[in-house]
C-alpha cells in the first residue's frame, strides 16, 4: 500500500452506533441511565448525553486507529487537568471499573469509548466572531500548548493527513481537485511548501491539538470567550507554529477583514505565549499549506468517501482564504505579523549599486549584469527580498546545503557556549582533527587550521619551502590558489590573465587527455614527464629548485578537466624523484564532489606530501585546513612558532564536524556520482541539440559545458548571454570558467537531484535557442 494511503484521517468513517447502542453503552460501562443524541464526528462516533438529574457528557466511540490513539486522548486531558485545571477542556470520567477507557464490540470489531464533559455553547464556526473573541481563541490555543509542552505520547508519531508536512504525500491526489485553476494553485502551494519543509522541521516542536478549526471551539453565551477547546484526536507531535497557522488558517472572518481577524488571533496567542522570528516567517506558508491539505482531502473525498460533505464550508473557506492570502503576498503580511509578534524579519538592506561601489569600491567583484540580492538560502535555494526562490547550480561553499539546520545547530550551539582561540584545550578541535586524518593516508596524520583557502595554499607554500629549502613552484595553467601575497603568484586565473609569472612560478599546460577513462599513449605520458621535467630544470636554472607543485585536484579554473590517473601519475613521478612536494588543493573537490572519491587526489591516484582545505569545510562557516606529516609539521610549528587566532576555534570544528556528518548521513558523495552521472547525460543531450555548444566537462557534480563561438571572443560573450538569460528567465544561478571564460560552470550544493538538474538542462537549451548558435 503506497505510504500516503496509510495517512490518517485521508478518509473519515467514524463508527456508527445507534443511539439506543450509545445509551447502552453509557448505561453499562459507566452506570447512568441517560437518553444520548448523535453529534458530528470526522473519524469518532459522538454523542451527547444527558442523564435523568441533567448532566450533560459526550460520549465518545473513537474510531480511526485503534491502537495508541484512545490512550493518547485521554491521556492528553488528564495532563491537561493538572497542568492548567482552569483551562476549558473536558474532564474525563471513570468507567464503573475506574478506568478512564472503556471497550465495546460490535460485529467482532472493538473500540474504545471515553465520557467527557459536555462543554455547552455555540460553535465558532457558526458565528460571526468579535474580535475580542478571535484574540481569546489565539490566547486559549497558547494555554493548552503551554500546558502541553512536557506531554508527550508515542501516538503523536501517527502520519496523519491533516498534517501539513504531509502535503508533498497528499500531492498525488490533486487530480481529485475538478477546478483546474484550483488544482494548480494547490499544486503551486504544495511544491512552495516543499521547499519550506527542511526550515519547518528546524521550528521548536512539541504536542499539539493541531486542529484548532471553528467546530472545535465552543463560545460563552457571552460571544466574546471561548468555552471550550474540544476534539483532541488529532494531537500530533510538530512544530508549535502549526498550533496558530491552523487557528489563523481557519478562523472565520465573517464581517470582518481577513487580515484583522487573523491578525486578532495571532495577537491573543502572543498576550501568552511568544513566538521566535523564524516561526512568524513560515506562518503563511503553514497557513496556506493548511488550505491546500484541506482542499486535497476534500477533494480525495469527494471521489473515495462519504464523509466530504463534513468539509464542504472548510473547503470553500479554504478556497476563498488561499485566494486572498495570495493576493496580498507572503512579503506584505509576514511584515505585518512580525510588527505585531514584536520579531524582526531579517530586514532586507536597501542595496543600492552606487552605495555599494562608495563603500567597497566600484570595482568590487559582483555577478550578472543586473546583480541579484539575495536575503536567505535552504537546500539548493536561495531566496530573493521578494522571496523568489533560484535554484544555485554555482555555489560549493554551502556544500551540504545552504543553512543546513544541524550546520546552523552545530555552530550556533558552540557559538552560544564558548568561542575563543585554539591555545587552551578542547575537545572539539581534536575530534574535528581526528575526522580528518581518519579520511586521509596514514601519512597525512598532523593539522593546522587557518580560516580560508588562500591562507591554507599560503601555509603549505611555507612548509614546502622549509622542508625542502627552495624557492620554486610549478603550478597548472590558469590555476587559482588565492588572494595571500605569495600564493596571488600561484594564481594566474585571477586579475588580468595576459600578465606574466613571477619567475619563481612555472606553470603546466593543461592535460591533452580529457576522459578519466582514457589510456595516454606512451608519446603522451612522455610529453607529460618531459613537461614536468622542463619544468623543474627551469626552476634549477634560475637558482631556486622546485619547492612544490600545487594542483586543484578539481583542475577548475584551469578549465574543468578531468584527466586520467596516468597523466597525474606521469607528472607527480617526475617532480617527485626530483624532490619536490605535491599539494593537493582540495578547496574546489574535496568532501565528496567527485562523487567516486572523498578527496581528488585520490581520483588522481596521487599521494600527495600536503593537502589544502577551504570552501565546503564549514558550509559557509570561514574555515581552512592544511593536512601534513607530523614531523614536518612539529619542524615547522618549531622554528616559526605558528598560530592563528581564529584558525580551529571550537565554532569552526563545530561546524566542520557537522559537515563530515551531514555528508555520511545524507550519503552526498554517493548522491555527487548518481545525480552528478545524470546531470552530464542531460548536458550532453542538450549539447547535442545545439552547434553552439561542444563537450561536456568534469564529472561528479563539478561540471564544465563548452560554449563556441565565431571567435573566443564570441564565444565568451554567449556564455555570459547564456548565464543571463538563464538566471532571468529561470532563475538559475550558473557561472562561467576556463582561460578564455567560456566554459558553463555547474557547481551546485551537493544535495543537488536529478529534478534540478532537468531544471538546468532545460533552461540552458532554452537560452542557447533564444540566443541562437
Ligand atoms: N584554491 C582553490 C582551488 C580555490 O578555488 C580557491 C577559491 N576559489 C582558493 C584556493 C582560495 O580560497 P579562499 O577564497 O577561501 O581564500
Amino acid at each position: 500500500m503506497p505510504a500516503e494511503d496509510r495517512l490518517i484521517a485521508l478518509s473519515s468513517a467514524p463508527p456508527v452506533f445507534a443511539v439506543v447502542e450509545a445509551e447502552r453503552i453509557v448505561a453499562d460501562l459507566y452506570g447512568l441511565t441517560a437518553s444520548a443524541e448523535a453529534l458530528a464526528g470526522e473519524r469518532d462516533g459522538n454523542f451527547h448525553v444527558r442523564t435523568r438529574q441533567g448532566q450533560d457528557f459526550v460520549l465518545k466511540i473513537l474510531g480511526g486507529d485503534r491502537t495508541e490513539g484512545p490512550e493518547c486522548q485521554v491521556r492528553v486531558l488528564r495532563h491537561l487537568e493538572i497542568q492548567d485545571p482552569t483551562l476549558p477542556v473536558p474532564r474525563v470520567f471513570t468507567t464503573l471499573q475506574g478506568t478512564d477507557l472503556g471497550l465495546v464490540t460490535q460485529e467482532g470489531n472493538s473500540y474504545s469509548t471515553c465520557l467527557i464533559a459536555y462543554m455547552p455553547g455555540r460553535m465558532l464556526a457558526d458565528m460571526a466572531p468579535s474580535l475580542a473573541l478571535l484574540r481569546d481563541v489565539g490566547a486559549t490555543l497558547a494555554r493548552v500548548d503551554r500546558a502541553l509542552r512536557g506531554f508527550f505520547h508515542p501516538a503523536l508519531a501517527r502520519r496523519i493527513a491533516w498534517d501539513v508536512r504531509e502535503l508533498p504525500a497528499l500531492t498525488r491526489h490533486l487530480p481529485c481537485i475538478g477546478n483546474r485553476d484550483l488544482r494548480r494553485l494547490v499544486a503551486t502551494v504544495a511544491a512552495d511548501f516543499g521547499e519550506r519543509l527542511r526550515a519547518v522541521a528546524a521550528l521548536r516542536a512539541q504536542a499539539l491539538h493541531g486542529d484548532g478549526h471553528g467546530g472545535n471551539v465552543a463560545v460563552q453565551a457571552t460571544g466574546d470567550r471561548v468555552a471550550g477547546i474540544l476534539d483532541f484526536g488529532d494531537m500530533i507531535h510538530g512544530p508549535l507554529a502549526l498550533e496558530l497557522a491552523v487557528a489563523m488558517a481557519e478562523a472565520p472572518t465573517r464581517g470582518l477583514e481577513p487580515a484583522v481577524a487573523l491578525s486578532a488571533v495571532l495577537a491573543g496567542y502572543m498576550q501568552v505565549q511568544s513566538l521566535e522570528a523564524d516561526e512568524i516567517e513560515l506562518l503563511y506558508d503553514l497557513i496556506m499549506a493548511r488550505h491546500a491539505v484541506t482542499l486535497a482531502i476534500h477533494a480525495w473525498r469527494l471521489q473515495h468517501d462519504a464523509g466530504a460533505a463534513i468539509l464542504h464550508e472548510a473547503a470553500l473557506h479554504a478556497e476563498a482564504s488561499l485566494d486572498w492570502m495570495q493576493s496580498r503576498g507572503r512579503a506584505s503580511l509576514t511584515q505585518h505579523w512580525h510588527g505585531i509578534a514584536g520579531t524582526r524579519a531579517e530586514a532586507p538592506l536597501p542595496v543600492t549599486l552606487e552605495r555599494r561601489h562608495r563603500l567597497l569600491g566600484a570595482n568590487a567583484e559582483l555577478f550578472y549584469e543586473q546583480p541579484l540580492h539575495f536575503v536567505r538560502g535552504s537546500g539548493v535555494y536561495l531566496f530573493d527580498p521578494e522571496d523568489r526562490a533560484y535554484l544555485d547550480v554555482y555555489n560549493n561553499v554551502p556544500h551540504v546545503g545552504h543553512c543546513h539546520p544541524a550546520v546552523v545547530r552545530a555552530i550556533a550551539g558552540q557559538a552560544a557556549r564558548l568561542a575563543t582561540h585554539s591555545r587552551y584545550l578542547h575537545g572539539a578541535i581534536l575530534e574535528y582533527a581526528e575526522a580528518l586524518t581518519a579520511r586521509c593516508p596514514p601519512q597525512l596524520n598532523t593539522c593546522i587550521f587557518v580560516n580560508s583557502g588562500s591562507e591554507a595554499n599560503d601555509v603549505a607554500w611555507r612548509l614546502a619551502q622549509f622542508a625542502t629549502g627552495r624557492r620554486g613552484a610549478v603550478i597548472m595553467a590558469d590555476a587559482y590558489h588565492g588572494i595571500t601575497n605569495a600564493v596571488a603568484a600561484l594564481t594566474p586565473a585571477s586579475g588580468d590573465r595576459g600578465e606574466s609569472l613571477e619567475p619563481w612560478v612555472v606553470a603546466l599546460d593543461p592535460p591533452t587527455a580529457q576522459d578519466y577513462e582514457e589510456t595516454m599513449s606512451e608519446a603522451d605520458i612522455a610529453a607529460v614527464t618531459a613537461a614536468a621535467g622542463c619544468a623543474v630544470s627551469t626552476l634549477d636554472a634560475r637558482g631556486l629548485g622546485a619547492a612544490a607543485f600545487f594542483l586543484d585536484t578539481g583542475l577548475t579554473s584551469s578549465g574543468i578537466y578531468d584527466a586520467p590517473p596516468s597523466w597525474a601519475k606521469a607528472l607527480s613521478t617526475e617532480l617527485r624523484s626530483a624532490g619536490c612536494l605535491l599539494v593537493a588543493d582540495e578547496v574546489q573537490y574535496g568532501l565528496g564532489r567527485s562523487g567516486s572519491h572523498f578527496w581528488g587526489f585520490e581520483r588522481r591516484g596521487l599521494m600527495p606530501d600536503i593537502v589544502t582545505l577551504g570552501k565546503p569545510i564549514g558550509n559557509g562557516y570561514p574555515m581552512g585546513a592544511v593536512i601534513a606529516n607530523r614531523a614536518l609539521v612539529e619542524a615547522f610549528q618549531a622554528k616559526f612558532g605558528f598560530f592563528s587566532t581564529f584558525g580551529g576555534n571550537a565554532v569552526a570544528a563545530r561546524a566542520g564536524l557537522a559537515v563530515l556528518d551531514v555528508i555520511d548521513r545524507e550519503a552526498l558523495l554517493a548522491n555527487a556520482g548518481s545525480t552528478g552521472k545524470y546531470f552530464r547525460e542531460r548536458l550532453q543531450a542538450v549539447a547535442s541539440e545545439h552547434a553552439g555548444f561542444g563537450r561536456v566537462r568534469g564529472t561528479g557534480l563539478l561540471l564544465g559545458l563548452e560554449v563556441r563561438g565565431a571567435d573566443a571572443a564570441a564565444a565568451k560573450s554567449r556564455t555570459k548571454q547564456i548565464i543571463n538569460v538563464v538566471k532571468n528567465r529561470s532563475r538559475i544561478l550558473i557561472g562561467y570558467e576556463g582561460p578564455n571564460g567560456s566554459i558553463l560552470k555547474l557547481r551546485p550544493p551537493l544535495p543537488f537531484q536529478p529534478a534540478h538538474a532537468d531544471l538546468v538542462a532545460a533552461a540552458i537549451g532554452e537560452a542557447a535557442a533564444l540566443i541562437g548558435d
